[in-house]
């Protein structure tokens, strides 16, 4: 056994739960547990991705090394605490999971030990529309809708069913079709690439009202509807309301990821760029602003494509290949954390977890509310651009009680201005376009593998990142 593969033997007895205790001398002769050779991975980027690639790797006996750029690991999984009183935190970043709809991601916590707790950052919301809120009764209610401009048909409808349904009325005739959620194509619905999914909402017969609501003009509806079946086909809702968290803020995952990987993950090494050929790769980046290089098998890249346009990768990938890279396109935002000293909307008898229709600030909602402490943390969406005073004005100005909110101060993460990490979520892709992104979109190139929240089906950010991580860990190690 060389000292390489030994280094990795013992490395996954570890993950496995095997220690020397139990062992004794005999961990350090035995052979490898699998019967693959051990494999060198660089893994480009620490987000959840990177770090659950790693990870899943490192588990299978493989020498792994995870460069971040940035001085921390986690990515656009962040739970910030600084500035913050009581041992309150806000998550900057992702929010939320599902269940069922995670399922990856769900595995890694039993498997990890991390906790979820419900969170109700859905249920009852207050919704401010053409500047006027709706409880959700109201919005179930036949003169509400009637009077909002709904048609007969999507009154019958949104009087039994939830307001965020209404899309189900016109495409749920379209989604049995669907069989594999990772195969939108050869169902029958090839041409409707080309088709706005608004004339779908209009053949079935939408009110102006109802088209307003769903949208759509530009949106593909093969796209559309495969996005609506994969939902279906996971027994997902179109808009899940009984929603988790991370017990200590989602940033818990990526933390029990990099805990487990140890100084395997490498901070402050943006990469520069990566050259491959069929027998390995060899990447250049910088530490503490020195030059570095490291040579490896493969290399996982788990950067989002609009930072990794920006490494030079030689030879160039595929002509397909780099269209994907270089057209999909993200949305970007920033996240506010209000720290009240109050449960300020109690008083007022309404629910904290309201959308505004302001530009500046789109949604707030309680959040890390099993701190023990009289104070809470309010968590807020918005645009980029938009000041922290700003936020809290807007706030302060369309909160619909009487009380107003009693904010002590507020952080934010404004999303658009980080260097590493400028986009959000992936949005649809362009129509007309589906069969240039998939599955092109999750292959790989040569000895270079992709995962992160781009690279699967569907954009629900941490679970596309644990899936598409596995898999490229998968993958590799069977390669
Ligand atoms: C405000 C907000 C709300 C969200 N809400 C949800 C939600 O409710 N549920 C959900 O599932 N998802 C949500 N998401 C999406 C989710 O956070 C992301 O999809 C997911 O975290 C992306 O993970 P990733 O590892 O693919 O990429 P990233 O998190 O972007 O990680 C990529 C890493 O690569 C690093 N990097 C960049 N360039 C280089 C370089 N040259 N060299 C080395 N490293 C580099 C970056 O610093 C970064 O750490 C939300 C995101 C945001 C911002």
């Amino acid at each position: 056994m060389t000292s390489n593969s030994r280094r990795n033997f013992i490395r996954n007895t570890a993950v496995a739960g095997v220690g020397t205790s139990l062992m004794g001398p005999q961990v350090f002769t035995s052979p490898l547990p699998s019967s693959r050779a051990v494999k060198k991975i660089i893994v480009a980027g620490g987000g959840i991705a990177g770090l659950c690639a790693g990870y899943e790797l490192m588990k299978r006996g493989h020498d792994v090394t995870v460069l971040e750029a940035s001085g921390r690991h986690g990515g656009h999984v962040f739970t910030a605490r600084d500035g913050l009183s009581d041992g309150l935190y806000g998550d900057y970043g992702a929010e939320h999971i599902t269940r069922p709809g995670y399922e990856r991601y769900w595995q890694y916590l039993n498997e990890l030990g991390v906790e979820a707790l419900p969170y109700p950052r859905r249920k009852n919301l207050l919704r401010q529309i053409d500047g006027k809120f709706y409880t959700e009764e109201m919005l179930s209610d036949r003169s509400v809708l009637t009077k909002m401009g709904f048609n007969l048909t999507e009154v019958d409808y949104l009087s039994k069913h939830p307001y965020w349904d209404l899309v189900s009325l016109y495409n749920k005739p379209y989604l049995d079709k669907f069989t594999d959620e990772y195969q939108p194509f050869g169902v029958g619905y090839d041409n409707m690439d080309n088709t706005p999914i608004a004339d779908i909402y209009k053949k079935g017969g939408a009110s102006a009202k109802a088209l307003d609501l769903l949208g759509g003009a530009n949106t593909s509806a093969l796209f559309e509807l495969w996005r609506s079946a994969i939902l279906k086909l996971r027994g997902v809702s179109q808009f899940p309301v009984d929603v988790f968290r991370l017990k200590g803020g989602n940033q818990s995952l990526p933390t029990a990821f990099a805990k487990k990987l140890g100084d395997r993950v490498q901070l402050n090494c943006p990469i520069q760029s990566i050259q491959h050929d069929k027998a390995g790769v060899r990447v250049k980046f910088k530490w503490m602003g020195e030059p570095q290089e490291l040579s490896a098998d493969y290399l996982v890249n788990a950067i989002p494509p609009p930072a990794f346009r920006k490494i030079i990768v030689t030879p160039g990938f595929s002509p397909e290949k780099q269209f994907v890279l270089d057209n999909v396109q993200y949305d970007s935002y920033q996240r506010f954390v209000f720290q009240c000293s109050s449960k300020f909307w109690e008083k007022d008898k309404i629910s904290i977890n309201i959308e505004f229709d302001s530009p500046d600030l789109w949604s707030v909602w309680q959040s890390a509310d099993e701190i023990d402490t009289h104070r809470v943390i309010v968590l807020g969406t918005g645009a980029g651009g938009i000041t922290p005073q700003r936020a809290m004005a807007v706030f302060k100005e369309n909160y619909p009680g009487a009380t107003k909110p009693t904010v002590e101060q507020v952080v934010s993460k404004d999303w658009t201005k980080d260097g590493f990490a400028p986009t959000c979520e992936r949005v649809h892709f362009p129509m007309g376009q589906l069969h240039k992104f998939w599955p092109e979109i999750m292959k790989p190139s040569g000895r270079i593998y992709f995962a992160g929240a781009s690279t699967d089906n569907l954009n629900w950010g941490m679970e596309a990142s644990t899936r598409s991580a596995y898999r490229a860990a998968d993958e590799i190690d069977k390669a």
